[in-house]
């Protein structure tokens, strides 16, 4: 499958690869019980058909009709196999097909007064490719059905004199009434279960801040019962695919979300968005030194360092082995300095790893803060913060830098000279 296939395609590849196997089965059954009973003599060809087709091409006729479709069913099969994916021409294709054959049957075989059945077994169609396909195909297809049966109709008005439009009109009225109320109940679930689809690919995508709006469903049913279950679930899903086991940090896959939510509401603030990148320094030392369990133990450590010193509104994340990201909304230049010194502080007061160990870990930590015009500042802010900390780590580790424009040349090695100021 091509990775840019839509999702709809793809799910109504699955859809028509069952319903094919269910059309070929009953095209089978359907052509057998026909033969005998053809052979049997009861089943006659209508007054209508006997005039407009022949008792003699009638038989030629099935037989070629039963063919083509048995043959455009598993083409179409095949084709869906093969690609795994079925766009709206092969579904639209599909349920012509079945049209036509369900009517020229009825035209075949039906007296004109029995046209109805042809409505009767046209409804099943309706109802698979509303339920699967959705509104537009489905009012598609009760135009063409409405046709379909004016159509065998007018045929037999000509050669047979012999329809009653009155009647007609008045049945084709019925169903098609019943069938636009049938089809804008059933829009309503299917409304709702995109709703509901929606809301899962974006769960699929750690994104978890919708909840299904259950007191919109003013008769709650089963796909209510669905919607609140997820809801219940979505919480501990969410803190369970956002959050880093190891430190209790939100993850990458967590921060992403979090540093593009912030980025979009201080666009419309228009207030200031801080990041701090900060690295252990020569933690290689500490895993060789005391080993890996108490690196992990440094590593948790960290964690409920950074959260103890952040504030409220801060987000925390441990995004890559022994690196975190402090993201301060509505934090100027200063006040973020200001964060970035207290946790190196914090840092160079405590000890890590006990009881197994006493070890000293101090951090390199790079500033950047800045307004956000719009979110496609989001990996500029980044690279600043992440040079900063290179231009930290450079200086001698231990400390914070704070990113400005001098840093940029010299962390591409454009000038030479000392490195903008370090705060501490
Ligand atoms: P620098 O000051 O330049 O950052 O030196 P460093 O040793 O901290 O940096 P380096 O990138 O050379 O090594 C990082 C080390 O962090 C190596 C890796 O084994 C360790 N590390 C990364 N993730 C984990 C982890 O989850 N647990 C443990 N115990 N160690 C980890
Ligand atoms: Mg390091
Ligand atoms: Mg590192």
């Amino acid at each position: 499958m091509n990775s840019e296939t839509p999702r709809t395609d793809v799910a109504n590849a699955d859809i028509l690869l069952w319903q094919t196997g269910y059309r070929l089965v009953l095209a089978l059954v359907a052509g057998i019980i026909a033969v005998g009973l053809r052979s049997a003599g009861i089943l006659t060809l209508s007054s209508v058909a006997y005039v407009t087709v022949g008792p003699d091409s009638a038989d030629r006729v099935l037989g070629l009709v039963a063919v083509t479709y048995v043959a455009l069913v598993l083409g179409i099969r095949a084709l869906v196999q093969r690609t795994r994916a079925a766009g709206r021409t092969l579904s639209t294709l599909m349920v012509v097909a079945d049209l036509v054959v369900v009517f020229l049957l009825v035209f075949l075989l039906a007296e004109p007064s029995d046209y109805h059945r042809g409505l009767l077994l046209a409804l099943f169609s309706l109802q698979l490719t509303h339920v699967y396909f959705g509104r537009a195909p489905a009012l598609l297809l009760l135009a063409a059905i409405a046709a379909a049966f004016l159509l065998i109709n007018d045929i037999a008005q000509r050669y047979s004199n012999d329809v009653s439009w009155p009647e007609a009109l008045t049945t084709l009225g019925f169903f098609c009434l019943g069938s636009l109320l049938v089809i804008r109940v059933q829009s309503s679930l299917h409304a709702r279960l995109g709703t509901l689809v929606a809301i899962f690919e974006r769960a699929e995508e750690g994104d978890f801040a919708n909840s299904y709006d259950v007191a919109a469903d003013k008769s709650p049913d089963a796909i209510t019962t669905v919607g609140r279950a997820y809801n219940r679930m979505r919480t501990q899903l969410a803190s369970i695919v956002q959050t880093d086991p190891l430190s209790g940090c939100y993850n990458r896959r967590g921060f992403e979300q979090q540093y593009r939510r912030e980025l979009a509401r201080a666009a419309r603030a228009q207030t200031d968005v801080a990041l701090i990148a900060i690295d252990l320094d020569f933690f290689k030392l500490v895993n060789d030194t005391h080993g890996h369990l108490v690196g992990d133990q440094v590593i948790a450590e960290t964690g409920e360092l950074l959260r103890a010193n952040a504030r409220t509104d801060d987000i925390v994340a441990r995004t890559g082995g022994e690196e975190f990201m402090v993201l301060a909304p509505n934090t100027s230049a200063a006040g973020a300095q200001h964060l970035a010194v207290r946790i190196l502080e914090a840092f160079r007061r405590r000890t890590f790893g006990e009881p197994k160990a006493k070890v000293t870990v101090t951090v390199s930590v790079g500033v950047v803060s800045d307004t956000v015009p719009d979110d496609s500042i989001a990996e500029a802010l980044r690279s600043r913060a992440d040079e900063a900390l290179y231009a930290a780590k450079r200086s001698g580790r231990n400390r914070v830098v704070l990113w400005s424009h001098g840093l940029d040349a010299l962390r591409f090695g454009q000038t030479s000279g000392e490195f903008p100021p370090v705060s501490v």
